[in-house]
């Protein structure tokens, strides 16, 4: 037997004390399986998402993206997906977005995009589960989960229940201090899931005139926290009005994510060859 690395995600032993998983459908296969993270929400977390979930599209990935932040559902919002989720009674069929990303969200469960989700922590984690569970998935190289912020019940029952490859930590640089991206990383150290890397969104602002990099937040912290965490530092996102834009029209689609491919690469080089990834040192 290998020797353990405590990643129970991608190991076949069945150990004493092991994560009882959900189980997925028999027509689904999921090679791998990211979570993005932030320690409070509004720092883009979601759009995030949807970019890297994109960005792996465009690269000839077969990708979906389940999203779990009940708390400001925006996946359907900036794909520009409105139909409700249909099935049968066995399984659920994904909406499926312009460049083919198969998406599920409680927003396509609800009759109208605005309700409130006005459900306790079991109830949201059955939703969870049946999102994972019973959607048709078919075959998908990534599977791009969209966490609620915090480190909360529902996270809880998402770290716990979902074979999770790793974590994406999002955050903003005023956002960015050691405390809330802390709280992050010790979830996910305390779950042994590994992360996979920090990401600074709202870093910057490209002048469109003279390209003048402008940091309105003060200069980026990144590196810093990433080294104190002793974690990845992946990339560094601008400011861009014309993303809010996008998303704001559903058509996030759109958006240039070229940008993203080395992050792509990067990410698809780690999880394909099983690396062995950062252990954090809970001192920290
Ligand atoms: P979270 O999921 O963390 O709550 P969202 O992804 O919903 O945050 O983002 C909040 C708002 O900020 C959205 O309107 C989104 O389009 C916008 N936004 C996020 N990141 C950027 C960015 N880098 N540039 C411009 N607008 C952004």
């Amino acid at each position: 037997m290998a020797e353990c690395d405590h990643n129970c995600a991608s190991c076949s032993s069945k150990c004493e004390g092991a994560p009882k998983y959900f189980n997925l459908n028999q027509y689904s296969h999921i090679k791998h399986i990211i979570g993005v993270v932030s320690g409070k929400g509004g720092v883009g977390k979601s759009a995030t998402t949807s970019l890297i979930a994109s960005a792996y599209q465009k690269n000839g990935y077969k990708v979906g993206i389940l999203d779990a932040d009940i708390t400001g559902p925006s996946i359907p919002k900036a794909f520009g997906v409105k139909d409700a989720i249909s099935g049968n009674e066995n399984l659920m069929f994904p909406q499926l977005s312009t460049d083919g990303i198969k998406i599920v969200s409680i927003n396509l469960l609800l009759p109208n995009e605005d309700d409130p989700v006005l459900w306790r922590g079991p109830v949201v984690g059955g939703a969870i589960k049946q999102f994972y569970e019973d959607v048709l998935w078919e075959d998908l190289d990534y599977l791009f989960i969209d966490m609620p912020p915090g480190t909360g019940d529902v996270a809880l029952t998402i770290f716990q229940s979902i074979p999770l490859d790793g974590v994406i930590i999002i955050s903003t640089p005023q956002d960015l201090v050691q405390m809330i991206v802390g709280k992050a990383v010790k979830m996910a150290n305390m779950m042994n899931i590994p992360i996979l890397g920090l990401v600074e969104n709202m870093s910057y602002i490209e002048c469109p005139n003279c390209k003048t990099i402008i940091e309105p937040f003060g200069p980026s912290k990144l590196i810093d926290i990433a080294n104190h965490f002793n974690i990845k530092p992946l990339i560094k996102m601008p400011i861009d009005p014309k993303l809010t834009t996008l998303v704001d029209a559903g058509e996030i689609e759109k958006y240039d994510t070229s940008f993203l491919n080395d992050l792509v690469k990067y990410l698809d080089h780690e999880l394909r060859h099983k690396v062995k990834l950062t252990k954090i040192n809970l001192d920290k």
